[in-house]
């Protein structure tokens, strides 16, 4: 695979595809803002005029839009791109939208003759600039190995998780772990400092004891305990908690449909709506879910 078309140039979507221009790869990319596109063509890709025009000649197209409605648009739509591209390449859809979407646009792309495969990623808009995310793929192994070259410019770990939908279905069970993970951290920092614990050494002792997790050591959500989190300058994303309220809405329909008990993740989508409430909180790091413990709600 030489030449790539790259659809979708936003927080996360213009570091992955400025790592495939670096990487030698020839990309054309699109953007509803013309600026973004202007400034990646500025890093070498060639600027498309529109979706179709990016993907001319191109041997895979990705796509890393907001979400399953936008995803279908672009895809099936009146003009979309399974009904408008002469070739088949290969279709990567790197969004984060629901399993049975992204198993509808499969689907409806294979019978129009294309392979598709659903990766949507973990890790934010620095790992992606950093080319460390993680590809949690659905599809065909065969798609996925074609594809694996291509994703491991962007990416250090790429997991095949079964058929069209599962790399989808993966990542909502991650991030919908990781909302109850903050949520029960923040819960646990403010019961310590409560009781006089300072909340650095709080942090080492439950570390190397049976509390530990990811967000503890990599995210806290206490201001001061590590410099670099979010939580140490103001809640700057990080991870917006728009973003994750998306998610665990994806993750609590998907449950219902599949007859799932999720009621962890029920608690965690209302503690976070009524944080996302406050003026400016979706736009803020999900670990910003401290200040409502802090206030004793
Ligand atoms: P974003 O809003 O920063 O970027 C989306 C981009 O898509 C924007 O530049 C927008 O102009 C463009 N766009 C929208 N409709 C379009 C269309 N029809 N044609 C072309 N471009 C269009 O969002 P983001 O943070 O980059 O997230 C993208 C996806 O990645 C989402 O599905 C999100 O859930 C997922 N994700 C985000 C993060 C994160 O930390 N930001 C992490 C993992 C996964």
């Amino acid at each position: 695979m030489k030449k790539i078309a790259f659809i979708g140039l936003g927080n996360m979507g213009f570091p992955m595809a400025a790592n495939l221009v670096r990487a030698g790869y020839e990309v054309g990319v699109y953007d509803l803002s013309a600026d973004a596109v202007s400034r990646l063509a500025s890093e070498g890709a060639r600027a498309g005029r529109s979706p179709l025009d990016a993907a001319d000649g191109a041997d895979a197209v990705i796509t890393m839009l907001p979400n399953g409605k936008i995803v279908c648009d672009l895809y099936l739509g009146p003009e979309g791109l399974i009904h408008a591209l002469q070739d088949r390449p290969l279709l990567i859809d790197c969004s984060t939208i629901a399993p049975e979407t992204a198993r509808t646009v499969a689907a409806e792309a294979a019978a129009a003759g294309f392979s598709m495969l659903d990766a949507p990623v973990s890790g934010g808009p620095p790992r992606a600039a950093e080319g460390t995310l993680s590809f949690m793929v659905g599809g065909s192994g065969e798609a996925l190995d074609a594809a694996r070259p291509v994703l491991e410019k962007m990416g250090r770990f790429v997991f095949h998780a079964g058929g069209n939908g599962a790399g989808q279905a993966a990542k909502i069970c991650n991030n919908m772990l990781a909302a109850v993970a903050m949520a029960g951290t923040a819960e646990v920092m403010e019961l310590g400092v409560r009781n006089g614990l300072d909340p650095a050494v709080l942090s080492a002792i439950i570390q190397k004891s049976s509390g530990n997790n990811f967000v503890l050591e990599r995210w806290n959500p206490w201001p001061g305990v590590l410099p670099e989190a979010p939580a140490s300058k103001g809640y700057a994303p990080g991870f917006q908690l728009a973003l994750m309220l998306k998610d665990l809405g994806l993750a609590l329909d998907n449950a219902r449909a599949n007859g799932a008990s999720v009621p962890m993740g029920a608690l965690a989508q209302s503690l976070y709506a009524l944080r996302s409430k406050e003026d400016g909180a979706g736009a803020s790091d999900f670990s910003c879910i401290q200040t409502l413990y802090s206030r004793g709600a």
